[in-house]
Protein backbone atom coordinates (compact mmCIF):
# COMPACT_ATOMS: atom_id res chain seq x y z
CA UNK A 1 0.00 0.00 0.00
CA UNK A 2 1.18 3.59 -1.16
CA UNK A 3 0.02 6.96 0.16
CA UNK A 4 -2.41 7.94 -1.98
CA UNK A 5 -4.66 10.71 -3.43
CA UNK A 6 -1.82 13.54 -4.00
CA UNK A 7 -1.60 15.45 -7.05
CA UNK A 8 1.89 17.67 -6.13
CA UNK A 9 4.61 15.95 -7.58
CA UNK A 10 7.68 16.62 -4.58
CA UNK A 11 11.54 15.20 -5.38
CA UNK A 12 12.37 13.09 -2.21
CA UNK A 13 15.66 12.85 -1.30
CA UNK A 14 16.52 9.78 1.27
CA UNK A 15 19.82 9.53 2.91
CA UNK A 16 20.87 6.90 5.30
CA UNK A 17 23.59 7.75 7.06
CA UNK A 18 27.71 6.53 7.69
CA UNK A 19 27.42 3.97 10.41
CA UNK A 20 31.00 4.39 12.04
CA UNK A 21 33.52 1.38 12.39
CA UNK A 22 31.63 -1.77 14.37
CA UNK A 23 32.14 -5.31 15.34
CA UNK A 24 28.86 -6.36 13.77
CA UNK A 25 29.02 -4.30 10.67
CA UNK A 26 31.97 -6.08 9.14
CA UNK A 27 34.25 -3.81 7.35
CA UNK A 28 37.34 -5.49 7.84
CA UNK A 29 35.74 -8.02 5.90
CA UNK A 30 35.08 -5.35 2.74
CA UNK A 31 38.21 -5.22 1.03
CA UNK A 32 38.12 -9.02 0.60
CA UNK A 33 34.78 -8.54 -1.18
CA UNK A 34 33.92 -7.93 -4.75
CA UNK A 35 32.83 -4.58 -4.39
CA UNK A 36 31.00 -4.55 -0.80
CA UNK A 37 30.77 -1.19 0.41
CA UNK A 38 27.92 -1.30 3.23
CA UNK A 39 26.61 -3.79 5.67
CA UNK A 40 22.75 -4.80 4.93
CA UNK A 41 20.21 -2.76 3.04
CA UNK A 42 17.84 -0.16 5.43
CA UNK A 43 15.09 -1.56 5.72
CA UNK A 44 12.76 1.57 7.39
CA UNK A 45 14.41 4.58 5.00
CA UNK A 46 13.10 2.01 1.80
CA UNK A 47 10.02 1.14 2.90
CA UNK A 48 9.45 5.08 3.76
CA UNK A 49 10.58 5.47 0.09
CA UNK A 50 8.12 2.85 -1.21
CA UNK A 51 5.11 4.02 0.55
CA UNK A 52 5.64 7.71 -0.73
CA UNK A 53 2.98 8.60 -3.49
CA UNK A 54 3.74 6.35 -6.71
CA UNK A 55 4.27 9.88 -8.66
CA UNK A 56 7.17 11.24 -6.47
CA UNK A 57 10.56 10.46 -7.76
CA UNK A 58 12.76 9.31 -5.36
CA UNK A 59 16.70 9.38 -4.70
CA UNK A 60 17.89 6.95 -2.36
CA UNK A 61 21.41 7.51 -0.76
CA UNK A 62 23.25 5.11 1.41
CA UNK A 63 26.41 7.27 2.52
CA UNK A 64 28.16 4.12 3.63
CA UNK A 65 28.37 3.41 0.06
CA UNK A 66 28.62 7.00 -1.81
CA UNK A 67 28.25 10.47 -0.01
CA UNK A 68 25.12 12.70 -1.12
CA UNK A 69 26.61 15.52 -3.16
CA UNK A 70 25.39 18.30 -4.14
CA UNK A 71 23.47 17.79 -7.05
CA UNK A 72 21.42 15.44 -5.32
CA UNK A 73 20.75 18.38 -2.62
CA UNK A 74 20.57 20.99 -5.53
CA UNK A 75 17.82 18.13 -7.08
CA UNK A 76 15.83 17.65 -3.99
CA UNK A 77 12.57 19.12 -3.03
CA UNK A 78 12.93 17.48 0.61
CA UNK A 79 15.26 15.69 2.56
CA UNK A 80 14.29 12.38 4.55
CA UNK A 81 16.74 10.65 7.08
CA UNK A 82 16.34 7.71 9.21
CA UNK A 83 18.64 6.04 11.74
CA UNK A 84 19.51 4.62 14.92
CA UNK A 85 21.36 6.20 17.64
CA UNK A 86 24.69 5.44 16.47
CA UNK A 87 24.30 7.50 13.88
CA UNK A 88 23.58 10.29 15.68
CA UNK A 89 25.78 12.48 15.03
CA UNK A 90 25.79 11.71 11.52
CA UNK A 91 22.19 12.49 11.03
CA UNK A 92 22.75 16.00 12.44
CA UNK A 93 25.35 16.29 9.81
CA UNK A 94 23.17 15.44 6.93
CA UNK A 95 20.33 17.61 8.29
CA UNK A 96 23.25 20.59 8.50
CA UNK A 97 24.29 19.68 4.99
CA UNK A 98 20.57 19.81 3.39
CA UNK A 99 19.66 23.27 5.62
CA UNK A 100 22.71 24.77 3.56
CA UNK A 101 20.88 24.40 0.37
CA UNK A 102 17.58 25.55 2.43
CA UNK A 103 15.67 22.18 2.28
CA UNK A 104 13.16 20.76 4.42
CA UNK A 105 14.43 17.57 6.43
CA UNK A 106 12.19 14.77 8.37
CA UNK A 107 13.75 11.89 10.54
CA UNK A 108 12.10 9.33 11.50
CA UNK A 109 13.45 5.57 12.52
CA UNK A 110 14.24 4.10 15.58
CA UNK A 111 16.46 6.68 17.49
CA UNK A 112 14.18 9.62 17.28
CA UNK A 113 11.23 7.95 18.12
CA UNK A 114 13.08 6.99 21.84
CA UNK A 115 14.90 10.27 21.51
CA UNK A 116 13.17 13.39 19.73
CA UNK A 117 15.63 15.52 21.77
CA UNK A 118 18.96 14.21 20.13
CA UNK A 119 17.57 15.85 16.91
CA UNK A 120 16.48 20.07 17.53
CA UNK A 121 18.14 21.21 14.09
CA UNK A 122 15.86 18.67 12.06
CA UNK A 123 12.00 20.39 10.51
CA UNK A 124 9.57 17.43 11.09
CA UNK A 125 10.20 14.49 13.36
CA UNK A 126 8.83 11.30 12.72
CA UNK A 127 8.19 9.67 15.81
CA UNK A 128 6.83 5.84 15.92
CA UNK A 129 6.30 3.43 12.80
CA UNK A 130 4.91 4.08 9.36
CA UNK A 131 1.72 5.37 9.81
CA UNK A 132 -0.66 8.63 10.20
CA UNK A 133 2.47 10.70 11.46
CA UNK A 134 3.76 9.50 7.90
CA UNK A 135 0.69 10.55 5.74
CA UNK A 136 0.73 14.04 7.58
CA UNK A 137 4.38 14.69 7.20
CA UNK A 138 4.11 13.39 2.99
CA UNK A 139 0.47 15.92 2.98
CA UNK A 140 2.76 18.85 4.95
CA UNK A 141 5.33 18.11 2.24
CA UNK A 142 2.58 18.03 -0.89
CA UNK A 143 1.30 21.32 0.34
CA UNK A 144 4.30 23.09 0.82
CA UNK A 145 7.84 21.55 1.06
CA UNK A 146 9.81 24.63 2.49
CA UNK A 147 11.46 24.47 5.64
CA UNK A 148 8.82 25.04 8.16
CA UNK A 149 9.33 28.28 10.29
CA UNK A 150 9.65 25.57 13.92
CA UNK A 151 10.05 22.01 14.44
CA UNK A 152 7.24 20.10 13.90
CA UNK A 153 6.76 16.81 16.03
CA UNK A 154 4.41 14.30 14.28
CA UNK A 155 3.84 11.09 16.32
CA UNK A 156 2.34 8.04 14.62
CA UNK A 157 -0.56 7.08 16.59
CA UNK A 158 -2.34 4.59 14.04
CA UNK A 159 0.02 2.73 13.03
CA UNK A 160 0.06 0.70 9.05
CA UNK A 161 -0.48 -2.91 9.52
CA UNK A 162 2.10 -4.81 8.34
CA UNK A 163 0.05 -6.79 6.46
CA UNK A 164 -0.24 -3.57 4.52
CA UNK A 165 3.45 -2.41 4.10
CA UNK A 166 4.50 -1.74 0.86
CA UNK A 167 7.77 -3.87 -0.52
CA UNK A 168 10.72 -2.02 0.55
CA UNK A 169 12.19 -0.17 -2.30
CA UNK A 170 14.88 -2.18 -2.87
CA UNK A 171 15.53 -1.43 -6.76
CA UNK A 172 16.63 2.17 -5.20
CA UNK A 173 19.44 0.37 -3.31
CA UNK A 174 22.62 -0.97 -4.84
CA UNK A 175 22.29 -4.45 -3.39
CA UNK A 176 25.13 -6.23 -4.55
CA UNK A 177 27.42 -3.22 -2.45
CA UNK A 178 25.57 -5.15 0.67
CA UNK A 179 27.50 -7.77 2.67
CA UNK A 180 24.07 -9.46 3.40
CA UNK A 181 20.48 -8.97 2.27
CA UNK A 182 17.93 -7.97 4.59
CA UNK A 183 14.35 -8.55 5.41
CA UNK A 184 11.66 -8.19 8.00
CA UNK A 185 9.01 -10.43 8.61
CA UNK A 186 7.50 -9.56 12.22
CA UNK A 187 8.37 -6.35 14.46
CA UNK A 188 8.40 -6.47 18.59
CA UNK A 189 9.24 -9.06 21.12
CA UNK A 190 7.47 -10.43 24.27
CA UNK A 191 10.24 -10.47 26.30
CA UNK A 192 11.34 -7.62 28.88
CA UNK A 193 15.35 -8.06 28.80
CA UNK A 194 16.19 -5.09 31.04
CA UNK A 195 18.09 -3.40 28.69
CA UNK A 196 16.26 -3.93 25.60
CA UNK A 197 14.45 -0.84 24.07
CA UNK A 198 12.73 -3.27 21.10
CA UNK A 199 9.38 -4.03 23.86
CA UNK A 200 9.09 0.07 24.65
CA UNK A 201 9.90 1.08 20.90
CA UNK A 202 7.53 -1.62 18.73
CA UNK A 203 5.15 -3.32 22.04
CA UNK A 204 5.61 -6.64 23.22
CA UNK A 205 2.58 -8.58 21.19
CA UNK A 206 4.88 -8.85 17.63
CA UNK A 207 2.69 -7.72 14.97
CA UNK A 208 3.36 -9.63 10.87
CA UNK A 209 3.93 -9.22 7.43
CA UNK A 210 2.15 -12.56 5.72
CA UNK A 211 4.10 -15.47 4.49
CA UNK A 212 2.82 -14.34 0.85
CA UNK A 213 4.65 -10.54 1.66
CA UNK A 214 7.69 -12.40 2.65
CA UNK A 215 7.95 -14.70 -0.64
CA UNK A 216 7.21 -11.66 -2.80
CA UNK A 217 10.16 -9.56 -1.11
CA UNK A 218 12.47 -12.42 -1.35
CA UNK A 219 11.36 -12.35 -5.38
CA UNK A 220 12.66 -8.99 -5.67
CA UNK A 221 15.35 -8.97 -3.58
CA UNK A 222 16.69 -11.39 -6.15
CA UNK A 223 15.57 -10.05 -8.80
CA UNK A 224 17.74 -6.99 -7.60
CA UNK A 225 20.78 -8.93 -7.87
CA UNK A 226 21.04 -10.38 -3.76
CA UNK A 227 23.34 -13.43 -3.60
CA UNK A 228 24.77 -15.07 -0.19
CA UNK A 229 22.81 -14.42 2.49
CA UNK A 230 19.70 -12.99 3.56
CA UNK A 231 19.20 -11.90 7.04
CA UNK A 232 16.14 -11.85 8.67
CA UNK A 233 15.99 -8.79 10.87
CA UNK A 234 13.47 -9.32 12.91
CA UNK A 235 13.86 -8.85 16.36
CA UNK A 236 13.34 -12.49 17.67
CA UNK A 237 12.15 -14.81 14.82
CA UNK A 238 10.23 -16.67 17.61
CA UNK A 239 8.56 -13.80 19.39
CA UNK A 240 5.43 -15.24 17.84
CA UNK A 241 6.28 -19.12 17.41
CA UNK A 242 3.59 -19.84 15.81
CA UNK A 243 3.76 -17.32 13.15
CA UNK A 244 6.96 -18.88 12.42
CA UNK A 245 5.66 -22.00 12.37
CA UNK A 246 3.34 -20.30 9.73
CA UNK A 247 6.15 -18.85 7.36
CA UNK A 248 8.66 -21.64 7.12
CA UNK A 249 7.01 -24.15 4.98
CA UNK A 250 6.07 -21.44 2.50
CA UNK A 251 10.16 -20.23 2.79
CA UNK A 252 11.09 -23.98 1.91
CA UNK A 253 8.63 -24.05 -0.91
CA UNK A 254 10.45 -20.74 -2.00
CA UNK A 255 14.19 -21.97 -2.06
CA UNK A 256 13.42 -25.29 -3.87
CA UNK A 257 11.51 -23.49 -6.27
CA UNK A 258 14.40 -20.49 -6.67
CA UNK A 259 17.15 -23.35 -6.14
CA UNK A 260 18.19 -22.31 -2.77
CA UNK A 261 19.51 -18.92 -4.15
CA UNK A 262 20.43 -17.44 -0.49
CA UNK A 263 20.79 -18.65 2.54
CA UNK A 264 19.11 -17.38 5.37
CA UNK A 265 20.03 -15.91 8.71
CA UNK A 266 18.00 -14.65 11.85
CA UNK A 267 17.79 -13.33 15.37
CA UNK A 268 16.15 -15.95 18.23
CA UNK A 269 15.95 -16.28 21.84
CA UNK A 270 18.40 -19.08 22.89
CA UNK A 271 15.01 -21.48 23.96
CA UNK A 272 14.59 -21.95 20.14
CA UNK A 273 16.70 -24.60 21.17
CA UNK A 274 13.42 -26.69 22.81
CA UNK A 275 11.35 -26.35 19.41
CA UNK A 276 13.26 -29.26 17.14
CA UNK A 277 9.99 -28.62 14.84
CA UNK A 278 11.28 -25.29 14.06
CA UNK A 279 14.83 -25.96 13.97
CA UNK A 280 14.01 -28.85 11.52
CA UNK A 281 11.91 -26.67 9.19
CA UNK A 282 14.54 -24.05 9.34
CA UNK A 283 17.24 -26.11 8.36
CA UNK A 284 15.11 -27.38 5.39
CA UNK A 285 14.56 -23.76 4.71
CA UNK A 286 18.43 -23.43 4.77
CA UNK A 287 18.85 -21.07 7.76
CA UNK A 288 22.35 -21.20 7.99
CA UNK A 289 22.95 -18.76 11.13
CA UNK A 290 21.18 -17.46 14.24
CA UNK A 291 22.19 -14.90 16.39
CA UNK A 292 21.44 -15.00 20.26
CA UNK A 293 21.71 -12.52 22.44
CA UNK A 294 22.90 -15.05 25.33
CA UNK A 295 24.37 -11.90 26.73
CA UNK A 296 26.42 -13.98 29.52
CA UNK A 297 26.94 -17.45 30.31
CA UNK A 298 26.09 -16.33 34.19
CA UNK A 299 22.66 -18.21 35.47
CA UNK A 300 22.40 -15.27 37.81
CA UNK A 301 23.00 -12.50 35.38
CA UNK A 302 20.80 -13.49 33.19
CA UNK A 303 18.12 -13.44 36.17
CA UNK A 304 19.11 -10.19 37.07
CA UNK A 305 18.49 -8.90 33.52
CA UNK A 306 15.10 -10.57 32.92
CA UNK A 307 16.41 -13.09 30.61
CA UNK A 308 15.82 -15.95 32.71
CA UNK A 309 13.99 -17.77 29.10
CA UNK A 310 18.30 -18.01 27.92
CA UNK A 311 17.97 -20.97 30.94
CA UNK A 312 15.24 -22.69 29.57
CA UNK A 313 18.03 -25.11 28.46
CA UNK A 314 21.35 -25.23 29.64
CA UNK A 315 23.36 -22.79 27.46
CA UNK A 316 26.00 -25.41 25.93
CA UNK A 317 23.69 -27.24 25.12
CA UNK A 318 21.13 -24.85 23.39
CA UNK A 319 24.10 -23.77 20.90
CA UNK A 320 24.87 -27.51 20.68
CA UNK A 321 21.79 -28.29 19.67
CA UNK A 322 21.39 -25.42 17.33
CA UNK A 323 24.71 -26.69 15.37
CA UNK A 324 22.90 -30.32 14.91
CA UNK A 325 20.76 -28.45 12.50
CA UNK A 326 23.54 -26.83 10.47
CA UNK A 327 22.66 -23.33 12.11
CA UNK A 328 26.29 -21.96 13.57
CA UNK A 329 24.97 -19.52 16.71
CA UNK A 330 26.12 -16.14 16.67
CA UNK A 331 26.11 -14.64 20.13
CA UNK A 332 25.86 -10.99 21.63
CA UNK A 333 27.83 -10.91 25.01
CA UNK A 334 27.63 -7.81 27.46
CA UNK A 335 30.04 -7.33 29.72
CA UNK A 336 30.05 -4.30 32.84
CA UNK A 337 26.80 -6.37 34.08
CA UNK A 338 26.26 -5.45 37.92
CA UNK A 339 26.55 -9.09 38.31
CA UNK A 340 30.14 -9.34 36.95
CA UNK A 341 33.10 -10.14 39.31
CA UNK A 342 36.69 -10.09 38.91
CA UNK A 343 36.69 -13.43 37.22
CA UNK A 344 33.90 -12.84 34.97
CA UNK A 345 36.22 -11.98 31.98
CA UNK A 346 38.40 -15.23 32.48
CA UNK A 347 34.83 -17.44 32.77
CA UNK A 348 33.58 -15.51 29.42
CA UNK A 349 36.98 -16.81 28.04
CA UNK A 350 35.97 -20.67 29.19
CA UNK A 351 32.65 -20.51 27.45
CA UNK A 352 33.77 -18.88 24.38
CA UNK A 353 36.08 -21.89 24.27
CA UNK A 354 33.53 -24.76 24.96
CA UNK A 355 30.89 -23.38 23.04
CA UNK A 356 33.15 -22.83 19.97
CA UNK A 357 30.90 -20.14 18.53
CA UNK A 358 33.38 -18.58 16.56
CA UNK A 359 31.81 -14.77 16.17
CA UNK A 360 30.72 -13.51 19.71
CA UNK A 361 29.73 -9.31 19.60
CA UNK A 362 31.19 -8.82 22.96
CA UNK A 363 30.06 -5.32 23.83
CA UNK A 364 30.05 -3.24 27.12
CA UNK A 365 27.04 -2.14 28.64
CA UNK A 366 25.42 0.56 27.38
CA UNK A 367 22.08 2.30 28.91
CA UNK A 368 19.75 2.96 25.89
CA UNK A 369 16.47 5.37 26.80
CA UNK A 370 12.88 3.86 26.80
CA UNK A 371 14.43 0.77 28.46
CA UNK A 372 13.82 -0.24 32.26
CA UNK A 373 18.25 -0.39 32.58
CA UNK A 374 17.48 3.04 32.09
CA UNK A 375 15.00 3.79 34.55
CA UNK A 376 17.14 2.01 36.89
CA UNK A 377 20.58 3.58 36.55
CA UNK A 378 18.57 7.05 36.67
CA UNK A 379 17.04 6.20 40.16
CA UNK A 380 20.26 4.86 41.25
CA UNK A 381 22.11 8.86 39.71
CA UNK A 382 24.58 5.58 37.70
CA UNK A 383 23.87 7.22 34.47
CA UNK A 384 27.18 9.18 32.90
CA UNK A 385 27.17 11.68 30.25
CA UNK A 386 30.88 11.78 29.24
CA UNK A 387 31.53 11.15 25.08
CA UNK A 388 35.20 9.89 26.67
CA UNK A 389 34.28 7.15 28.22
CA UNK A 390 32.86 3.63 26.63
CA UNK A 391 29.70 3.51 28.50
CA UNK A 392 27.22 5.91 29.60
CA UNK A 393 27.12 3.29 32.65
CA UNK A 394 28.67 3.31 36.37
CA UNK A 395 29.67 -0.03 36.50
CA UNK A 396 29.67 -0.87 40.24
CA UNK A 397 33.42 -2.50 39.74
CA UNK A 398 36.05 -0.16 38.84
CA UNK A 399 35.67 1.81 34.92
CA UNK A 400 39.44 1.06 34.27
CA UNK A 401 39.01 -2.88 35.08
CA UNK A 402 35.62 -3.70 33.09
CA UNK A 403 37.56 -2.42 30.32
CA UNK A 404 40.80 -3.99 30.72
CA UNK A 405 38.81 -6.95 31.17
CA UNK A 406 37.36 -6.43 27.73
CA UNK A 407 39.96 -5.74 26.20
CA UNK A 408 41.59 -8.60 27.33
CA UNK A 409 38.43 -10.81 25.94
CA UNK A 410 38.65 -9.48 22.64
CA UNK A 411 42.44 -10.35 22.69
CA UNK A 412 42.35 -13.42 23.80
CA UNK A 413 39.14 -14.89 22.11
CA UNK A 414 40.15 -13.62 18.73
CA UNK A 415 43.87 -15.01 18.52
CA UNK A 416 43.76 -16.40 14.98
CA UNK A 417 44.62 -19.79 16.01
CA UNK A 418 41.67 -19.69 18.52
CA UNK A 419 39.31 -18.53 16.08
CA UNK A 420 39.82 -20.83 13.01
CA UNK A 421 40.28 -23.88 15.80
CA UNK A 422 36.28 -22.60 16.62
CA UNK A 423 35.64 -22.30 12.71
CA UNK A 424 37.41 -25.75 12.08
CA UNK A 425 34.90 -27.37 14.66
CA UNK A 426 31.79 -25.62 12.92
CA UNK A 427 33.20 -27.37 9.85
CA UNK A 428 33.28 -30.68 11.22
CA UNK A 429 29.96 -30.38 13.40
CA UNK A 430 27.91 -27.60 12.32
CA UNK A 431 27.99 -27.40 8.03
CA UNK A 432 28.31 -30.95 7.84
CA UNK A 433 24.94 -31.17 8.94
CA UNK A 434 23.80 -28.48 6.50
CA UNK A 435 20.86 -29.66 4.43
CA UNK A 436 22.53 -30.30 0.74
CA UNK A 437 21.50 -28.17 -1.73
CA UNK A 438 21.70 -28.25 -5.44
CA UNK A 439 24.30 -26.67 -7.89
CA UNK A 440 21.98 -23.96 -9.25
CA UNK A 441 22.47 -22.42 -12.86
CA UNK A 442 23.33 -18.95 -11.37
CA UNK A 443 25.89 -20.79 -9.40
CA UNK A 444 27.32 -22.10 -12.06
CA UNK A 445 27.16 -18.86 -14.24
CA UNK A 446 30.19 -16.91 -15.07
CA UNK A 447 29.36 -13.84 -12.91
CA UNK A 448 29.29 -16.12 -10.02
CA UNK A 449 32.65 -18.09 -11.36
CA UNK A 450 34.16 -14.73 -11.41
CA UNK A 451 32.43 -13.09 -8.37
CA UNK A 452 34.54 -16.40 -6.44
CA UNK A 453 37.69 -15.66 -8.69
CA UNK A 454 37.99 -12.18 -7.10
CA UNK A 455 37.46 -12.87 -3.58
CA UNK A 456 39.96 -15.86 -3.08
CA UNK A 457 42.35 -13.76 -5.03
CA UNK A 458 42.02 -10.77 -2.36
CA UNK A 459 41.70 -13.37 0.68
CA UNK A 460 45.16 -15.25 -1.03
CA UNK A 461 47.21 -12.07 -1.45
CA UNK A 462 46.03 -10.07 1.60
CA UNK A 463 45.56 -12.92 4.07
CA UNK A 464 47.54 -15.65 2.85
CA UNK A 465 50.75 -13.91 1.50
CA UNK A 466 50.57 -10.49 3.51
CA UNK A 467 48.63 -11.33 6.17
CA UNK A 468 50.67 -11.93 9.42
CA UNK A 469 48.48 -14.82 10.65
CA UNK A 470 48.78 -16.47 7.02
CA UNK A 471 50.53 -20.20 8.44
CA UNK A 472 46.98 -20.59 10.66
CA UNK A 473 45.02 -19.26 7.84
CA UNK A 474 46.44 -21.95 5.32
CA UNK A 475 46.44 -25.16 7.41
CA UNK A 476 42.24 -24.08 7.45
CA UNK A 477 42.09 -23.03 3.76
CA UNK A 478 44.17 -26.14 2.56
CA UNK A 479 41.41 -28.41 4.27
CA UNK A 480 38.62 -27.00 2.79
CA UNK A 481 40.52 -26.70 -0.61
CA UNK A 482 40.95 -30.69 -0.08
CA UNK A 483 37.22 -31.21 0.57
CA UNK A 484 36.24 -28.21 -2.08
CA UNK A 485 34.46 -25.81 -0.03
CA UNK A 486 35.16 -22.88 -1.90
CA UNK A 487 32.35 -21.17 -0.54
CA UNK A 488 33.26 -21.99 3.20
CA UNK A 489 36.64 -21.13 3.07
CA UNK A 490 35.57 -17.52 1.40
CA UNK A 491 32.62 -17.16 4.14
CA UNK A 492 35.18 -18.09 7.36
CA UNK A 493 37.87 -16.23 5.15
CA UNK A 494 36.33 -13.16 5.30
CA UNK A 495 34.57 -13.08 8.63
CA UNK A 496 37.39 -14.48 10.61
CA UNK A 497 39.75 -11.66 8.81
CA UNK A 498 36.84 -8.88 10.26
CA UNK A 499 37.23 -10.15 14.16
CA UNK A 500 40.86 -10.70 13.95
CA UNK A 501 41.43 -6.83 12.78
CA UNK A 502 38.82 -5.86 14.86
CA UNK A 503 39.69 -7.38 18.33
CA UNK A 504 43.43 -6.12 18.02
CA UNK A 505 41.93 -2.61 17.48
CA UNK A 506 39.90 -3.10 19.69
CA UNK A 507 42.41 -5.02 22.65
CA UNK A 508 44.70 -1.87 21.65
CA UNK A 509 42.55 0.64 22.49
CA UNK A 510 41.33 1.94 18.96
CA UNK A 511 37.77 0.79 18.88
CA UNK A 512 34.42 1.60 20.59
CA UNK A 513 33.59 -1.04 23.58
CA UNK A 514 30.06 -0.87 23.03
CA UNK A 515 27.60 -0.79 19.80
CA UNK A 516 26.52 2.48 21.21
CA UNK A 517 29.59 4.17 22.43
CA UNK A 518 30.24 7.86 21.21
CA UNK A 519 33.62 7.67 22.20
CA UNK A 520 35.66 7.89 18.39
CA UNK A 521 32.40 8.77 16.90
CA UNK A 522 33.92 12.23 16.41
CA UNK A 523 36.81 11.27 13.93
CA UNK A 524 34.34 9.56 11.56
CA UNK A 525 33.64 10.77 8.24
CA UNK A 526 31.33 10.78 4.96
CA UNK A 527 31.82 8.71 2.88
CA UNK A 528 34.14 9.51 -0.15
S1 LIG B 1 14.60 -11.33 23.83
FE1 LIG B 1 15.92 -10.01 22.59
S2 LIG B 1 14.53 -8.58 21.48
FE2 LIG B 1 13.36 -9.58 23.15
S3 LIG B 1 13.48 -8.13 24.86
FE3 LIG B 1 15.15 -9.61 25.13
S4 LIG B 1 16.96 -8.70 24.11
FE4 LIG B 1 15.11 -7.58 23.41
Amino acid sequence: MRAGGIETVRRILCIFPRYTSSFGTFEYAYPLTDGVKAFMPPQGLLLIAAYLPANWPVRFVDENIRAATNEDFEWAEAVLVSGMHIQRQQMNDICRRAHAFDLAVAIGGPSVSACPDYYPSFDYLHVGELGDATDELIARLARDPSRPAQQVVLRTADRVPMTEFPIPAYELAEIKRYFLGSIQYSSGCPYQCEFCDIPGLYGRNPRLKTPQQITAELDKLVECGVTGSVYFVDDNFIGNRKAAVDLLPHLIEWQKKTGYVVRLACEATLNIAKRPEILEKMREAFFVTIFCGIETPDPDALKAMHKDHNMMVPILEGVHIINQYGMEVVSGIIMGLDTDKPETGEALLAFVDESKIPLLTINLLQALPKTPLWDRLTRENRLIDDDSRDSNVDFLLPYEQVVNSWRKCMEVAYQPEKLYARYQYQVDFTYANRLKVPVTPEQKSWANIKRGLIMLRNIFWKVGVLGDYRKVFWKFALSRLRHGDIEGLIASAMIGHHLIMFARAASGGQQNASNYSMRLREASVPAE
